[in-house]
């Protein structure tokens, strides 16, 4: 590999998005860039469109220009791993526009398995690792194992709004993996499999592809 690659990360919530993009982060020392961390630091950030805050926790879409304007900060020109965007077609239009992806990687996961993994998932407050209460516990509970932080459950981790999250993700967001397979570039991952095996194929997928 020439230089560092730019890779997108699809899937729906709960797919594994966050977990894996740790790993590519560190595999090819590129920024994770995440939407959703970004909008979660900046809730109560006043917008002409309101505040992140109330379309958060009802589990609809933040109003693109405000996500837009993360993403146009965030990349630079040493590689990347964006995770939680595009998440419309608008969004895609705007990627396009911005940067050049070198690979396009889908987590399929089946809908009951992200109920299990969104409910329990649980966040360190300081460095937002990834834990969940049955498959990814901490050495200690409620404690992150990285930086010691405490290890709390996201307010739209609830059942309901990750229903709605879901229903958003098929109504809104699959159109935006439709439009990456019908260009040639989507490239499919089991992530139902244990955390190393779904690291291992995406691992041989970039290295494939970049
Ligand atoms: P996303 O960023 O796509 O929303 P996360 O990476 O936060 O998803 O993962 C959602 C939850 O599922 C977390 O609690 C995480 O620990 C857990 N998880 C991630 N990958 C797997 C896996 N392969 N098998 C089981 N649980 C997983
Ligand atoms: P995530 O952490 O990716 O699950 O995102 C959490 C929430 O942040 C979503 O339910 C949306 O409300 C918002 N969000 C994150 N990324 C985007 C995006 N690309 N477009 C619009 N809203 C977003």
């Amino acid at each position: 590999m020439s230089q560092q690659p730019n890779v997108l990360l699809l899937g729906p919530p709960g797919a594994g998005k966050g977990t894996q993009s740790a790993n590519v982060a560190d595999e090819y020392d590129i920024p994770h860039v995440t939407t959703g961390d970004a909008l979660r630091a900046n809730k109560d950030m006043e917008t002409e469109h309101g505040t992140p805050r109330s379309f958060m926790e009802a589990g609809e879409l933040v109003p693109d220009p405000v996500v837009n304007e993360i993403v146009a900060e965030a990349l630079g020109d040493e590689g990347y791993v964006l995770d939680g965007y595009p998440r419309n077609e608008e969004q895609v239009a705007y990627l396009a526009d911005i940067t050049t992806l070198d690979a396009v990687c889908l987590l399929s996961v089946s809908e009951s398995e992200l109920v299990d993994r969104l409910t329990g998932r649980r966040v360190c407050d300081e460095c937002g690792a990834n834990y969940h209460v049955e498959f990814d516990q901490p050495a200690e509970e409620g404690v992150c194992d990285e930086c010691g932080g405490e290890l709390i459950q996201r307010e739209d981790d609830t059942e309901d709004t990750v229903r709605e999250r879901l229903r958003v993700y098929h109504e809104t967001t699959e159109p935006v993996v439709e439009h990456y397979r019908e260009a040639g570039v989507l490239q499919e991952i089991d992530g139902e499999q244990a955390p190393d095996a779904v690291w291992d194929d995406l691992r041989a997928t970039i290295d494939e592809t970049v």
